[in-house]
């Protein structure tokens, strides 16, 4: 293999010299937490009773597991911890907006936040030099929130962390990532699409100069990558996670064809949504996720909800690892009549359109676009046309002005059933 940094990382870790050892290597990894999980925990010994580990040789018997859901965590989140209460670095708490479903919970121990840690570092190098200054525009005050073990990644390349949060004020945000000097930005897709708005309307001499962008928290649609980059100048990467994956799961590289996952730690499947049945590399379906070395709350074929693709060949960057094409949409909330994926892919390829809210009720589609100033309604229409995003529904449309962000926007947006999309 003669891949980038996160590659020769992921060798170097899991001592495999090519791909067929790397695989063979998951299946090991694959048994133990299977035989620690069960040990260890009350949902794993009654879900996993009647599995015999050492059929797990190859990937073809992943089916031999059950799939596991955000459901189940929801219900019985203490039953999955697999040590003690006194050895868990972290819980983080997510909540739905907008339903009264129970919070999921999800439980680290320091050892597991460390490899997060070590991911970002390696991951990081795919699209930064040394010494680059990075803004985060992302939850990073508490010790051990997303934006924290990205500071703490970023210190061992070595770069500077330079920690703005999540964006609510796009002018204030913007200043901020210039007077620090950022090379770098990371953030969440639409607000770092507000930034890049912002900037285009400023005078030259006053807008950024950032030589990469990583996109992150939530499935970036092409549509929207393409104006971020052309509006700032610079290549832009995605970066896939979830908290359920200890926050970091795969980034791109600068051949930019999928995100490259981090196979020392997890197993990657794509499913069909309906059926769950395996789906295979290259076709379209729910990707479905195994952590390998996760100590407090292991996942076992964890359906993400999430739509993507998994790609197996040799990446144009020389890498073997596995890459996911996240595609958003959430298979299981998705309106039925509506997905959000190509509402973003009509919406987000409109100059000036930045963020959106759309809900479907009987036959109208109500959708309300931001931008900094209204978007362009004639753009829209056609836009939505063109596409068929709207699925034949009768568009009624409004556009305004963003005031700013809300909330900390870490939740993946999604579309509900007449409550309107969550942000
Ligand atoms: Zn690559």
């Amino acid at each position: 293999m003669s891949g980038g940094p996160l590659e020769r990382w992921v060798l170097a870790d899991t001592g495999c010299k090519d791909r067929a050892a790397l695989e063979a290597w998951q299946m090991a990894r694959l048994r133990e937490t299977v035989v620690y999980a069960r040990e260890k925990s009350r949902f794993y010994a009654e879900l996993l009773r009647g599995v015999d580990p050492s059929c797990l040789r190859a990937r073809a018997d992943l089916p031999l597991l059950p799939l596991t859901t955000a459901e189940q965590l929801r219900a019985r989140g203490g039953d999955w911890l697999c040590c003690a209460a006194s050895r868990v670095g972290r819980i983080v708490t997510l909540k739905t907006s907008g339903t009264t479903a129970e919070p999921k919970r999800v439980f680290f121990t320091e050892s597991d936040l460390e490899r997060t840690v070590d991911f970002f570092t390696h991951g990081m190098r795919e699209l930064i030099a040394p010494g680059e200054r990075v803004g985060i525009l992302m939850p990073s005050e508490q010790p051990g929130s997303v934006g924290d073990l990205l500071a703490r990644g970023l210190a061992r390349i070595p770069a500077e962390a330079v920690k703005l949060g999540p964006v609510t004020d796009v002018a204030a945000t913007y200043r901020a990532l210039r007077e620090a000097g950022c090379g770098c930005a990371v953030g969440i897709p639409v607000q770092v699409l507000g930034l890049a708005c912002y900037g285009a309307a400023l005078p030259e001499p006053e807008r950024l100069r950032l030589r990469s962008v990583l996109l992150s928290a939530d499935a970036a649609h092409p549509a929207l990558v393409k104006r971020v980059g052309a509006l700032l100048g610079c290549p832009v990467f995605t970066h896939f996670g979830m908290t359920e994956l200890g926050y970091g799961g795969a980034v791109e590289c600068a051949a930019h064809r999928g995100c490259h996952v981090r196979e020392n730690d997890l197993l990657v499947e794509v499913i069909d949504p309906e059926t769950g049945a395996p789906l295979p590399p290259g076709q379209r379906g729910e990707l479905v996720f195994t952590t390998l070395r996760r100590e407090a709350m292991p996942f076992l074929r964890y359906r993400s909800g999430d739509l993507g693709v998994l790609r197996t060949e040799r990446c144009g960057c020389g890498s073997r690892l596995a890459r996911v094409v996240p595609e958003g949409g959430r298979a299981a909330r998705t309106d039925e009549r509506l997905s959000l994926w190509e509402l973003d892919g009509a919406i987000f390829s409109c100059d000036g359109a930045v963020d959106f809210c759309a809900r479907a009720e009987g036959e109208a589609l109500y959708l309300t676009v931001f931008g900094l100033e209204p978007p362009d309604k004639g753009a829209l229409r056609a836009a939505l046309l063109a596409s068929g995003a709207a699925r034949g529904l009768r568009v009624e449309l409004e556009c305004r002005t963003l005031r700013g962000f809300s909330g900390t926007g870490m939740d993946k947006r999604a579309l509900t059933k007449g409550g309107g999309r969550e942000t």
